[in-house]
C-alpha cells in the first residue's frame, strides 16, 4: 500500500490479452479538481489528504497512480437491437482498488483520451454529461439502487468538439466490475474457444464466490441464474424509484448487477409508462413500461453466450437456458410486489394488494400526478396533499388503502414509518439537474451541483427546501436528454 492508500491490483489483466488493450492515457493540458467524493475515497482506502496534493494529476490520467496498470477492456454489445463490437473507446482502466475491508473495485477514468477502441470518437467527454453522471449516480447509491459510483471530476482546460465547442472533463467511475453482457458478446465471437469459460469463471469468482466451487454441471446454469436474479431486483428498483435507464444496450448491463452508464437517463416527474427522454431513441425502445422486458431480451444475449457451458448437446442446452430466463418475468415481479407493499406501507403481502397499487398508478397516469410527491404525501399521512385529492375515486381508494392498513398487524405509525424509508422526498429531478449543469459549463460554477450532491445525498429527509422536493413548472420541464 501506498502513503496515499492506493492498492491496485489487475486481476482482469490476468484474463487472455484479447481482454484488453494497454493504453496510456493522454495528457490534459490545464487539469483542475473540480468535485471529490471524500465519503467514497474513504471507503476506498484512499488517504483524501494526501490525496490532494496530487489529486488533479491522477484523476485527469497525467499521472498514473503507484501500482496503476492503464488498460482499455475489450466487448461488444447490441446497441438498440443490432450487434456491434464496441470497447472501452473514451474510459480507461487504471486497476482494481483493494479496500481495507478486503473489497474489489475498478477505478476508470472517464474521458482520459484515445484508445484502441475509439473508432470514430475522439476519447474526450464534455463537462455537462461527466457532471450529470456524477450527480445521478451518487443519487442512486442514496436511494439503495445498485450503481457504480463518482469518486472525482476533473475539468482538463480543453474544449471538446461536439454540436459545439465544450469544455471538457474525466470523471473518476468506482464499478464492483465493469464486466458486461457485451463482454460475454464479445468473448463468444472471439476465434480461440474458451474465452468464454475463462471469463465466466472470473466474473464467478469476482461477483457470485458463492457459486466458485460447484461442479461445472450446475455452476453455469447457477451463474446464469444469478445474473436473471440480480438484473430483476435492479430493475424492480429503477421501476420503483421511476429511473428510465435511457440506453439499455447489452454493453450496458453489467454482471454484478450494478446500474451504468448515465446517458440520457432521467426520473419521471409525472407519472407516465411511456415516458422516454433519450434524443437518440426515436422509436421509444428504452421507454419506461419496456425495461422489464428489455432487459430479459438482454439477458437472453447473454444466456445465448453461455450455452457451450450449459450442456454439451446444443438442444438440451437452449432449455436449460430458457427455463432459466422464463423466471425473470416470476423474479421481476416478486421483487417489484416486495417494493411496491413497502412503498404503501404494507407489512405483509395479500392479493388484493396489486390491484390496490394498480389503482394508485392509474389515477397518478390519469391525472398527470407527480409520482415521487404522490408516494412522499402519502407516506407523510397528508393526503390532502396528494394532486388529485379532491378527485372521488382517489377518496375512494384512499378509504380502501386505510381499511387495509388498519387490519395488518402492526400500528399505522409503523406503516408511515416504513413508507418514509423507501419513498424519498428528493430525487435528482431533470430540470434541477439541468440547472446545475448549466452553471457549471457556462460559468465554472459548482455551487448549484455541489449543494445538489448533498441534499441528494440525502433522500428520506423532510428538511430540504422545497425548491429540491416540488415537481417542475411546466416551463421549466425537460422533454428530452442527450448523451454526451
Ligand atoms: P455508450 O453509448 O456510452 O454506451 O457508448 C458506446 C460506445 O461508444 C462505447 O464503446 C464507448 O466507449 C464509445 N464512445 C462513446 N463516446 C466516445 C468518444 N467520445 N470517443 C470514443 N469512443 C466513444
Ligand atoms: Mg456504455
Ligand atoms: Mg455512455
Amino acid at each position: 500500500m501506498t502513503e496515499t492508500g492506493w492498492h491496485l491490483e489487475h486481476s482482469y489483466a490476468s484474463l487472455p490479452e484479447i481482454f484488453y488493450k494497454k493504453t496510456q492515457p493522454e495528457r490534459a493540458e490545464f487539469p483542475e479538481l473540480v468535485l471529490f467524493n471524500w465519503n467514497l475515497a474513504e471507503t476506498l482506502g484512499l488517504d483524501s489528504r494526501s490525496l490532494q496534493l496530487t489529486s488533479s494529476d491522477v484523476f485527469s490520467g497525467n499521472t498514473i497512480p503507484e501500482g496503476g496498470l492503464p488498460i482499455a477492456q475489450a466487448y461488444a454489445g447490441h446497441q438498440f437491437g443490432s450487434f456491434t463490437m464496441l470497447g472501452d473507446g473514451r474510459a480507461i482502466l487504471l486497476g482494481e482498488q483493494v479496500t481495507p475491508d478486503g473489497k474489489r473495485f475498478d477505478i476508470q477514468l472517464k474521458g482520459a483520451g484515445r484508445t484502441a477502441f475509439s473508432r470514430m470518437g475522439d476519447g474526450r467527454a464534455p463537462l455537462g454529461p461527466m457532471l450529470r453522471e456524477y450527480i445521478i449516480s451518487e443519487a442512486m447509491h442514496a436511494l439503495g439502487i445498485p450503481s457504480t459510483r463518482a469518486l472525482a471530476l476533473v475539468t482538463t482546460g480543453e474544449a471538446v468538439s461536439r454540436s459545439k465547442m465544450l469544455p471538457g472533463a474525466v470523471l473518476t467511475r468506482v464499478a464492483e466490475s465493469h464486466l458486461r453482457v457485451g463482454t460475454f458478446e464479445y468473448a463468444a465471437r472471439t476465434e480461440e474457444d474458451g474465452n468464454v469459460k475463462v471469463l465466466a469463471d472470473y466474473a464467478i469468482r469476482r461477483h457470485y464466490p458463492e457459486i466458485a466451487d460447484q461442479a461445472d454441471e450446475d455452476k453455469y446454469k447457477k451463474f446464469l441464474d444469478a445474473v436473471i436474479d440480480r438484473q430483476a431486483s435492479l430493475i424492480s428498483k429503477w421501476q420503483l424509484a421511476g429511473f428510465v435507464h435511457g440506453v439499455m444496450n447489452t454493453d450496458n448491463m453489467t454482471i454484478s448487477g450494478e446500474t451504468i452508464d448515465y446517458g440520457p437517463c432521467a426520473f419521471i416527474d409525472t407519472y407516465d409508462p411511456e415516458a422516454s427522454f433519450s434524443s437518440i431513441d426515436i422509436n421509444k425502445r428504452y421507454r419506461y413500461r419496456n425495461q422489464p422486458g428489455i432487459a430479459q431480451w438482454n439477458l437472453a444475449r447473454f444466456a445465448e453466450t453461455l450455452l457451450p457451458l450449459l450442456d454439451p448437446d446444443k438442444e438440451k442446452a437452449v432449455e436449460i437456458a430458457q427455463q432459466s430466463l422464463s423466471a425473470f418475468g416470476q423474479l421481476y415481479n416478486e421483487y417489484w410486489q416486495a417494493g411496491m407493499r413497502d412503498k404503501l406501507g404494507l407489512i405483509s403481502g395479500e392479493k388484493a394488494d396489486d390491484d390496490l397499487a394498480m389503482e394508485l398508478l392509474d389515477l397518478m397516469a390519469h391525472h398527470k400526478a407527480d409520482y415521487t410527491q404522490t408516494f412522499r404525501m402519502l407516506a407523510l399521512d397528508a393526503p390532502e396533499d396528494v394532486e388529485f385529492s379532491g378527485s372521488e375515486r382517489f377518496k375512494d381508494w384512499h378509504s380502501r388503502w386505510t381499511a387495509r392498513l388498519e387490519v395488518q398487524d402492526a400500528t399505522l405509525e409503523a406503516a408511515h414509518i416504513l413508507m418514509r424509508s423507501v419513498n424519498p422526498a428528493v430525487i435528482p429531478r431533470n430540470h434541477l439537474v439541468e440547472e446545475a449543469l448549466d452553471l457549471a459549463v457556462e460559468q465554472g460554477d459548482y455551487s448549484k451541483a455541489s449543494k445538489l450532491i448533498e441534499v441528494l445525498s440525502n433522500p428520506f429527509d423532510d428538511g430540504h427546501d422545497k425548491e429540491y422536493k416540488m415537481p417542475p413548472d411546466d416551463d421549466d420541464k425537460v422533454h428530452m436528454t442527450f448523451c454526451g
